[in-house]
């Protein structure tokens, strides 16, 4: 028996990452009723200020109410091994997901590769794991379950543009967020949607 309302984590190595990936499909899930938890693995200190980035990822994350979870790995020299690993896990035991999205591995950022190898070793009982598609993410990523988050973009957009201490790089433009999601519903042939895409690590049933 599955139970009705799913607990969803969405991991994110640097403090933009949820909003940019997977930010409308967690909109989703809360309409749906599910708990959604935020994980973010480093304050993103390398950019810029880390006190700013935690408050942009909190203002972000209080637009879902949902649960977000903050750890302090260096930014730009996360690993894939143990110490990693054990972060990560400690989270899986205590939120018990029953759905992960993580980062994808076919990434030029070394933060996004570490954290999507230690999450193959830390999500390995989750029964639902998907992999979401940073700015970063190479040519590679080929996915394969989209969710149609129509209802949802202006609050994705709204999300990404919390994080001004980004703002400089071109993909936080409102723009280029709406324009990735309307060339994702464009691959799957729906005129008029915006779309999240995803590979699908690993379905249970
Ligand atoms: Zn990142």
């Amino acid at each position: 028996m599955s139970k009705k309302h799913k607990t969803v984590l969405a991991i994110g190595p640097h403090p933009d990452d949820i909003e940019l990936g997977c930010f409308g499909t967690m909109c989703k899930y809360t309409q749906e009723w599910s708990n959604v938890h935020f994980l973010i693995l480093s304050k993103g200190e390398g950019g810029t200020d880390e006190w700013d980035r935690i408050e942009e990822a909190k203002k972000s994350a209080a637009l879902l109410q949902c649960k977000l979870h903050l750890e302090d790995l260096p930014d730009r020299y996360m690993t894939e091994w143990q110490e990693t690993i054990s972060v990560i896990e400690k989270h899986i035991k205590k939120i018990k997901p029953d759905i992960v999205f993580i980062p994808s591995g076919n990434d030029v950022h070394q933060d996004h590769r570490a954290i999507y190898n230690a999450c193959l070793v830390a999500v390995r009982l989750v029964d639902e794991v998907y992999i979401y598609q940073a700015p970063s993410t190479t040519m590679g990523f080929q996915p394969t379950m989209y969710f149609d988050i129509t209802d949802f973009i202006k609050t994705k957009t709204k999300a990404v543009r919390i994080h001004s201490t980004q703002w400089g790089k071109v993909y936080m433009a409102e723009r280029a967020v709406e324009w990735l999601a309307e060339y994702r519903a464009f691959d799957i042939f729906r005129n008029d949607r915006y779309m999240e895409a995803f590979e699908v690590l690993r379905i249970v049933k």
